[in-house]
């Protein structure tokens, strides 16, 4: 069985101990950032927290239309009595003329 020794792709002479999940850098225990349980170098952690972080955001903005459809529902829902209200009573005025 042969032992590879595997060196960080920016320190040379430091042995690896992680491999990025996204691109699959080797990387030292300085270089390896650990996010989401998983090790990542650093600019591919910096790319993977602004996709969390938009993802969040996404599903903030989806939570806010949700509400707004919900309010624009209860007011058309308001208008509508409201109209029939209106006709209700245009409709016994008439009879009444
Ligand atoms: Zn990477
Ligand atoms: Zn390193």
């Amino acid at each position: 069985m042969i032992f590879e020794t595997v060196y960080c792709e920016s320190h040379g002479n430091r042995i690896s101990c992680a491999a990025c999940f996204d691109c699959g850098k080797l990387l030292c225990v300085e270089c390896a950032r650990r996010s989401f349980g998983r090790d990542y170098c650093s600019s591919c952690e910096h790319a993977e927290r602004s996709k969390q972080r938009r993802r969040y955001s996404d599903k903030l903005v989806f939570i806010a239309e949700g509400r707004e459809r919900q309010e624009a529902r209860a007011l058309a829902l308001r208008h509508a009595a409201l109209i029939a209200l209106c006709l209700a009573t245009a409709a016994i005025l008439l009879r009444l003329h």
